[in-house]
């Protein structure tokens, strides 16, 4: 074998993977198809404390988050959090992805950049990869194969290994001059700005990031950049984006929805591959990140031969069937409360929210990575939200 493991994508899942194998005692190469590691990006550039935690990159952050302002169609407020909790970070992603890359190449992990694979095939004790190099096609065998390469992953298409369920696109400017709260994102809702979902402005140091996100289907053939601009032009807000300047401008697709295999034989997926996107924020970082967790000691003692293939392959769907539970139970939620909502419906929901003592709920509750125990909180306490259970009973309880 050339390698015990080869990792297709040098993104921040493939780079902590990568780390965590060579920590194992493994032989890694980093696969990426790009020059440079962390461009292009489509990221808002939140990580949550959990994931922070696990890579311990606070140095990368560019502003502290620690609540938000959620705005009803109409334009109703309901503001929640606290300074002395800090919710989740927004960060540099170039400089982020950057780092996680160089501590998988101080544990030992080989990197090519500016190269993509373009046939792999398994059999029983391995996996043929060729790559396409800037020096030439290189032949490089290895014990198993990683898909770390993000929402349109080419090994879970060679491999013929599923599609994430939904597939939501996201489009963002980054701007100078936005009026906001230091330390509090916004969220806008509204079927004219973010069918389904929500657009957000995001502080990140000396500018913010604005941008929305929704599905194609309920997009009624209006592009982001258009829904965009309806926000920015919108009365009831735009006197926050009146002195905005553009800096930077970004696009990309948010996979949710674990995809039905996985693992296949020799080839296992992570992160944006595998549809690892929470339904609820989109975020993808600390999804990923847990997944490379509790799966790598797996593959570590697969190589070692410490564990049969089928045992592997058990093994791994241990840990794979309650992130599939979670996500269909939070797109649940989030369909119930947002997704399958009019305008009008939102608005009611917001006039519930805005009661303190709901307010008071979200704050104690409320988690921006695992909105779960909040709605069915919401379901059980709320009088007005338990007309809802019937649309969310069955998926969340059951699903
Ligand atoms: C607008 C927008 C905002 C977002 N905001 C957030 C947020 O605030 N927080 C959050 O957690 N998530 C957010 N996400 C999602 C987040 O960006 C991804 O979930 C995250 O980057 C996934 O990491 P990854 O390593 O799995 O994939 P990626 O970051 O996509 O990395 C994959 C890597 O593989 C490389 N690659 C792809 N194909 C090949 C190939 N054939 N050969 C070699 N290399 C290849 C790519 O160049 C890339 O470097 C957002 C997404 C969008 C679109």
């Amino acid at each position: 074998m050339d390698y015990d493991f080869v990792v297709i994508g040098a993104g921040p899942v493939g780079g902590l993977l990568a780390r965590r194998l060579c920590e194992g005692g493994s032989t890694v190469l980093i696969v990426e198809e790009h020059a440079q590691i962390g461009r292009p990006f489509q990221c808002a550039g939140l990580v949550n404390p959990k994931a922070m935690e696990l890579v311990g990159l606070t140095d990368t952050v560019l502003t502290p988050i620690w609540g938000a302002r959620i705005h009803s169609p109409s334009g109703e407020e309901v503001s929640i959090g606290s300074p002395d909790l800090i919710r989740t970070w927004s960060v540099c992603r170039k400089m982020f992805d950057e780092a996680v890359i160089d501590s998988a190449l101080d544990a030992g992990a080989d990197l090519w950049l500016s190269s993509t694979p373009f046939a792999a095939e398994q059999d029983e004790a391995g996996v043929n990869v060729t790559i396409t190099t800037p020096t030439g096609d290189v032949s490089v065998r290895c014990l198993m194969l990683c898909g770390a390469d993000g929402a349109h992953s080419w090994v879970r298409r060679n491999f013929r290994m599923g599609r994430p369920k939904e597939m939501m696109v996201g489009f963002q400017i980054e701007v100078t001059g936005y009026v906001g709260e230091e330390g509090r994102l916004d969220m806008y809702t509204g079927s004219e700005i973010s069918p389904g979902f929500f657009a957000w402005a995001i502080p990140s140091g000396d500018t913010t990031r604005i941008g929305t996100w929704s599905k194609a289907d309920m997009m009624e053939g209006r592009s982001p950049e258009q829904l965009l601009d309806t926000l920015r032009k919108s009365p009831l807000w735009s006197r926050r984006f009146t002195g905005c300047r553009e800096v930077g401008r970004f696009c990309g697709p948010v996979p949710s929805g674990l995809v039905s295999r996985p693992v296949k034989g020799r080839v296992v997926l992570f992160g944006d591959a595998a549809g690892l996107c929470k339904p609820t924020t989109g975020g993808g970082i600390g999804p990923g990140f847990i997944h490379v967790e509790n799966t790598a000691p797996i593959l570590l003692n697969r190589v070692q031969n410490l564990l049969s293939q089928s045992d592997m392959e058990s093994m791994m769907k241990k840990v794979l069937e309650p992130v599939r539970k979670d996500q269909l139970r939070a797109k649940a939620l989030r369909d119930a409360f947002l997704t399958q909502m009019n305008d009008e419906e939102l608005d009611e929901v917001f006039s519930v929210w805005s009661k303190p003592e709901v307010t008071e709920l979200i704050n104690e509750v409320g988690e921006i990575e695992n909105p779960i125990p909040l709605g069915l909180r919401m379901l059980r306490d709320v009088p007005e939200f338990r007309s809802l259970a019937r649309r969310a009973v069955k998926a969340v309880l059951w699903g």
